[in-house]
């Protein structure tokens, strides 16, 4: 079994567990020596403790997600396990202080997100929507109640969350939202909420839905906690959207809330407008930046030991061929450079001093070139791309909604744009 992740040294892994990526961390121990798993030695970057973290996550994440995630994705099923595990291991909502959180710096939690995601975006997606959309929320705009009550549990994995914002008619555009709180018409000190909220991550099995909605008095956006528990028949449906092309291993879904009773008391008290939920997504953003990477870093070893072991021509392994060379020298550079500019962020993070407009950075610069390079590593697999037992069009597939979701890339195109120029290019 593995520990949680603050009382698990390095060394207490055992070096054959590990994957080929970790193993790599331990190896340059003579910086000017090159290795292709960690091309700029982004782990001198790092400290004792988040390189024992990310040892503790990659080998949770090798040993016991991989063997699941074919099936999972064949079946379009997702294990509420997992996120117990993650859970029993400390590395759900990890930056949290308190509340049976691990605590953890920015970076840290940056690399268990990017060595979930080595093996699929879609464990990612569960894992960042209970730890930085709806724990995360909890805890930056929550009562002493609401952390007290959700928080401890939802550390555990033992209460999943889900987090409604976009609905069917507005998507990028999330401050056009229909969905309303009212005051209940015969629950005193209980709120209505009415409207519909879809592509929601983990919605068919998450027990609180953080949903955003327009409040009656002021007609701003405010977080209301919905408990499935405390819905009467009717209120709440959660129906699931079924066969996805991409992130299969995660569970999808709408919010359907029809005059459903929240009481006052689990709405956020004081945060309103787009500040709310923007908050949650900016932390979400910066873990998509690591998780990319974490994909495109599988991608490229997978596509590198496929080269070096197919041969065509005179019998020479297509790893010999200069444009399969090229395609590898690309993403891996982009993946080096991802890293970087993920780690400086985080750093930037933990000092509170990142803006919001460099999580849009990385995140969009990120997913781009991880979808670019994957798609394009897809192609040296030749007629085997097909297969999915070679593990990189699930990739593929999964990159292109990593790239859609929480901003697609062109919406923090217009944002980084608006902060270069000072003009807003879009209402
Ligand atoms: C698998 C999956 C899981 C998801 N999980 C969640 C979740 O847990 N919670 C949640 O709230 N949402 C979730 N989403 C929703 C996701 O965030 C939205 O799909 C995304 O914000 C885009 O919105 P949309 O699909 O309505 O596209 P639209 O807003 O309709 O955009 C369509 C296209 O138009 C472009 N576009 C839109 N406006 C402009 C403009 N002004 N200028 C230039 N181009 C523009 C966009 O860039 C995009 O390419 C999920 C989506 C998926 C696919």
């Amino acid at each position: 079994m593995y520990r949680p992740i603050l009382r698990q040294s390095a060394k207490q892994l055992s070096c054959a567990a590990r994957p080929a990526a970790i193993r790599g961390y331990a190896a340059h121990t003579t910086p000017q020596q090159f290795n292709w798993e960690d091309p700029l030695n982004s782990a001198s970057l790092l400290t004792e403790e988040e390189l024992a973290i990310s040892e503790t996550a990659e080998a949770y994440c090798q040993e016991r997600m991989l063997p699941r995630v074919l099936q999972a994705y064949r079946d379009e099923h997702y294990d509420k396990k997992i996120l117990e595990e993650m859970g029993e291991l400390g590395l759900l909502g990890a930056t949290i202080k308190g509340y049976d959180c691990a605590g953890v710096s920015n970076v840290a939690s940056g690399l268990i997100t990017k060595a979930v995601e080595r093996v699929d975006s879609g464990y990612r997606s569960g894992m960042s929507v209970q730890s930085s959309l709806v724990m995360g929320g909890i805890d930056e705009f929550g009562t002493q109640e609401q952390k007290d009550k959700f928080l401890p549990k939802m550390a555990k994995g033992k209460l999943l969350g889900a987090f409604g914002l976009t609905e069917p008619n507005h998507g990028s555009d999330p401050g056009s939202m229909e969905t309303t709180a009212k005051p209940h018409p015969t629950k005193k000190g209980y709120l209505s909420l009415s409207g519909a909220k879809t592509w929601i991550t983990n919605s068919p099995i998450a027990d609180v839905l953080l949903v955003w909605a327009k409040y009656h008095e002021t007609g701003k956006i405010r977080g209301f906690l919905v408990e499935r528990s405390e819905c009467p028949p009717g209120t709440l449906e959660t129906p699931p959207i079924k066969n996805k092309n991409g992130l299969r291993a995660s569970l999808t879904g709408m919010i359907q809330l029809d005059e459903c009773p929240v009481p006052a008391a689990n709405m956020f008290p004081d945060v309103e407008g787009l500040r709310g939920p923007f908050t949650c997504l900016n932390s979400a953003r910066f873990g998509i930046a690591w998780g990319t990477i974490g994909a495109l870093e599988d991608c490229i070893a997978r596509t590198r030991t496929y080269a070096l072991e197919r041969k065509q021509f005179k019998g020479n392994p297509i790893a010999k061929y200069q444009l399969v060379q090229k395609k590898l020298a690309d993403a891996t550079t982009d993946a080096a450079f991802g890293t970087l500019a993920a780690i400086q962020v985080g750093r930037l993070k933990d000092k509170g001093e990142a803006a919001p407009e460099m999580i849009s950075m990385i995140k969009r610069q990120n997913c781009d070139r991880a979808l670019f390079n994957s798609r394009i590593l897809q192609e040296v697999f030749g007629g085997n791309a097909v297969s999915d037992e070679y593990g990189i069009g699930r990739h593929v597939a999964n990159l292109f909604v990593t790239q859609t979701y929480e901003g697609q890339s062109d919406i923090h195109s217009l944002i980084l744009g608006r902060a270069i120029t000072g003009l807003q290019a879009f209402v």
